[in-house]
C-alpha cells in the first residue's frame, strides 16, 4: 500500500489497542499507549517548528524513545536520520552536516559529545532523554542497567534550544496528526551505509520503499497471524536491517518488541529463556556467539520458531547447530541499505539451500551481469548482482556521481559478486572491492574464510590481500581461536591444502584475540588491509 510508514502503528493500535507493543526491562507499553506517546512527540516536533522534509536525527539505542521519536518524526513527514550512539565527534559532525539535520534526539549521557559538536552543525534543537524515562525504577527484574559513563558525560544543561524529552511529552497533547504526503516521492529516511568499504553515504529511502520491504519480508519470512510474534530486538533499530525486519515489521504484524539496548549474549539467552520470543533477526556473529556459549545447554531456547540472518555470510555450521539447539529455523537472507534493505531470502515454507541467500523477494528482479560489459551471465557464472524492485532507493543524498554509478537504467548495482544455480538460488561470492588478485588469479576471501571456519579450533577468521613483491598480492589469514583450542600455521596450511587450490592458500597467518567488526558484526577487512599498508 501507498501509505506513510507510521500508518502501521496507527492501524495496529486500532485493531489491538491493549496488546503489548514494547517490553522494556519489565515495563510493558501497549499499542494504544505507544500511539499516544508518538502523537505527542509528533506534536512536540511540530511545536518546535519542524516541517515536512526537515531532517530529524535520532541517536538512541533500542528503547521506547527510539520507537516514539522515529514514528513521531515520520508522522509529520520529517526525514529520519538514524545516528549510531557510538559515533565519536568527528563521525557525528559528518553525518549531521551531511544530512543537514535540524533536530537531534539523544541519550542524556551523550550530552558532552553533542555539545562539543553543536557549534559546527546546523542542529537548532536538541532533545535529551534518559534510559530511565520509561523504566519502572527501581524494579529491574532481569538485570540492572549500568549507566556506562564514557568519561565525557556530564549533566544536561537545559536552555531554550536544549530540551528534556520527558518534559516536552508531558505538556503536549496526543491529538492525531495528518500530513499530506506523496509517499512514493517523499523521503522517510536518510539511512547512512555501514561504511564497511569506504565513506558512509546517506541513502534516500521513501515511505513506499520501506512499506514495501516490510510487506515483502512478511510475505517471505513471517506468514504468521497478527499479534502473535514476539521479537527479541537485539539488532539496533538505527541499522536498516533491525529497523525493517524488527521494528517496522512488528508494528505491521502487531507483534511485541522485547527491547535490548545492546547485544549481549548472556542477556540474549536469559531473555529467550524467560520471555519466550518467537524470533529474532540477527547477524551471523550473534548466532555464533549463542552456539559457542559455554552454558548454552542450561537455557531453554525452544520458543524460537524462525530467525533470519543477514548482513554477512552465515556459515553453514552455525545454521545447523542453531537449528538443532532451538528446534526452529534459521534462514539466510541478503540485503543492503540501498534496498531498504532485504532483496533475497530463503523462503521459509519452500525449499531452502545451505550457503545460498535464497531467491528474490516478491516483486523483486535480480540478475547477475558481467561487471565490465553489463551483459547478463549464464547460470553458474560469477558476476555483479543487480536488483530492481519497490524497495530500491531513490539515490544517495547529495552524491550525484555515486548515484549514477549505483543506479543505471532502473537497476541497482550492489557491488557484490554473485552466481545463480539452475534452481534460481543466488549465492554471494564476495564484495567486488575485496577481490584479491594474486599472481594473476582472482581469489575471493570468503571462500578461504569458509574453509577456515570448518577447522574445529577456529572461532573467527578473515582473509585479505596483502602486497607481495612477486605475486602483486598474497593472501593473509587472521585467525581467532576458540577458547582452549590450539593450532599453528603449518597445520592450517595443510588443512587448506586439502580443500582449496594451492594459489588460494594463505601464505601468512596472524593469530588474534578478536577481529575488527562493524557495529552489526561485519568483519572490517578494510581496517586489516589498512594496518598492513601502514606496516
Ligand atoms: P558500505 O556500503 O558503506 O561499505 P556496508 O556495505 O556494510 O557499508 P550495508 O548496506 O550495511 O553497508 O551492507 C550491505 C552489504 O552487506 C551487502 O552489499 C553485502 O556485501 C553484505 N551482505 C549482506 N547480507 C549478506 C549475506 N547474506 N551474505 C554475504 N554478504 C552479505
Amino acid at each position: 500500500p501507498k501509505q506513510n510508514l507510521a500508518q502501521f502503528m496507527i492501524d495496529t493500535a486500532k485493531k489491538h489497542p491493549q496488546h503489548t507493543a514494547l517490553f522494556f526491562y519489565g515495563k510493558k507499553i501497549t499499542y494504544e499507549q505507544l500511539l499516544k506517546e508518538t502523537y505527542r512527540f509528533a506534536n512536540v516536533l511540530k511545536g518546535l517548528g519542524i516541517k515536512k522534509g526537515d531532517r530529524v536525527a535520532i541517536m538512541l539505542p533500542n528503547c521506547p524513545q527510539s520507537v516514539i521519536s522515529y514514528y513521531g518524526a515520520l508522522m509529520i513527514g520529517a526525514i529520519v536520520v538514524q545516528t549510531n550512539p557510538l559515533y565519536v565527534e568527528r563521525e557525528l559532525e559528518h553525518q549531521l552536516n551531511d544530512s543537514g539535520a535540524s533536530v537531534l534526539i539523544a541519550l542524556d549521557h551523550l550530552f558532552k559529545r553533542v555539545k562539543n559538536v553543536l557549534p559546527k552543525i546546523e542542529v537548532r534543537h536538541t532533545i535529551f532523554t534518559s534510559m530511565k524515562d520509561y523504566l519502572p525504577f527501581p524494579k529491574n527484574i532481569l538485570y540492572p542497567i549500568k549507566a556506562k559513563k564514557d568519561g565525557l558525560s556530564m549533566e544536561v544543561i537545559y536552555d531554550q534550544n536544549t530540551h528534556s524529552f520527558k518534559k516536552l511529552l508531558s505538556i503536549e497533547s496526543a491529538r492525531p496528526i495528518n500530513v499530506k504526503m506523496d509517499v512514493e516521492e517523499d523521503l522517510a529516511l536518510l539511512q547512512y551505509t555501514g561504511g564497511t568499504t569506504g565513506v558512509s553515504k546517506g541513502v534516500m529511502l521513501t515511505h513506499y520503499n520501506l512499506v514495501a520491504n516490510t510487506l515483502q519480508t512478511r510475505a517471505w519470512v513471517y506468514r504468521s497471524e497478527e499479534a502473535k510474534e514476539r521479537y527479541l530486538a537485539t539488532l539496533p533499530f538505527f541499522h536498516v536491517f533491525g529497523m525493517t525486519t524488527l521494528m517496522n515489521l512488528s508494528m505491521q504484524l502487531g507483534g511485541t518488541l522485547i527491547l535490548l539496548p545492546k547485544f549481549d549474549v548472556d542477556m540474549t539467552l536469559k531473555l529467550i529463556d524467560k520471555m519466550k520470543p518467537t524470533t529474532f533477526p540477527g547477524a551471523p556473529t550473534m548466532y555464533m556467539a549463542i552456539i559457542n556459549h559455554a552454558k548454552i545447554k542450561s537455557y531453554d531456547l525452544s520458543s524460537i520458531n524462525i530467525c533470519i540472518s543477514g548482513a554477512a555470510p552465515l556459515p553453514g555450521e552455525v545454521q545447523e547447530t542453531f537449528e538443532k539447539l532451538t528446534g526452529g529455523k534459521l534462514i539466510e537472507g541478503y540485503g543492503l541499505t540501498e534496498a531498504s534493505p532485504v532483496t533475497h531470502a530463503n523462503n521459509i515454507w519452500e525449499k531452502r539451500k545451505l550457503g545460498s541467500i535464497g531467491i528474490p523477494f516478491p516483486d523483486t528482479l535480480a540478475k547477475v551481469v558481467d561487471p565490465d560489459t553489463g551483459e547478463e551471465l549464464e547460470n553458474g557464472e560469477v558476476g555483479e548482482l543487480i536488483i530492481q524492485g519497490p524497495q530500491v532507493m531513490k539515490g544517495y543524498w547529495k552524491r550525484l556521481e555515486e548515484t549514477s554509478d549505483a543506479l543505471k537504467d532502473g537497476w541497482l548495482y550492489t557491488g557484490d559478486m554473485a552466481k545463480i544455480d539452475d534452481d534460481g538460488f543466488f549465492y554471494i561470492i564476495d564484495r567486488k572491492k575485496d577481490l584479491i588478485i594474486a599472481g594473476g588469479f582472482n581469489i575471493y576471501p570468503r571462500e578461504i574464510e569458509e574453509v577456515l571456519f570448518e577447522h574445529p579450533a577456529i572461532m573467527d577468521a578473515a582473509a585479505v590481500g596483502v602486497p607481495d613483491e612477486y605475486r602483486g598480492e598474497t593472501v593473509k589469514a587472521y585467525i581467532v581461536l576458540k577458547e582452549g583450542a590450539s593450532t599453528d600455521e603449518k597445520e592450517l596450511e595443510a588443512f587448506c591444502r586439502e580443500r582449496i587450490a594451492a594459489y588460494k592458500i594463505p601464505r601468512i597467518y596472524e593469530f588474534r584475540e578478536s577481529l575488527p567488526k562493524s557495529l552489526i558484526g561485519k568483519t572490517l577487512r578494510r581496517l586489516l588491509v589498512e594496518e598492513e599498508k601502514e606496516k
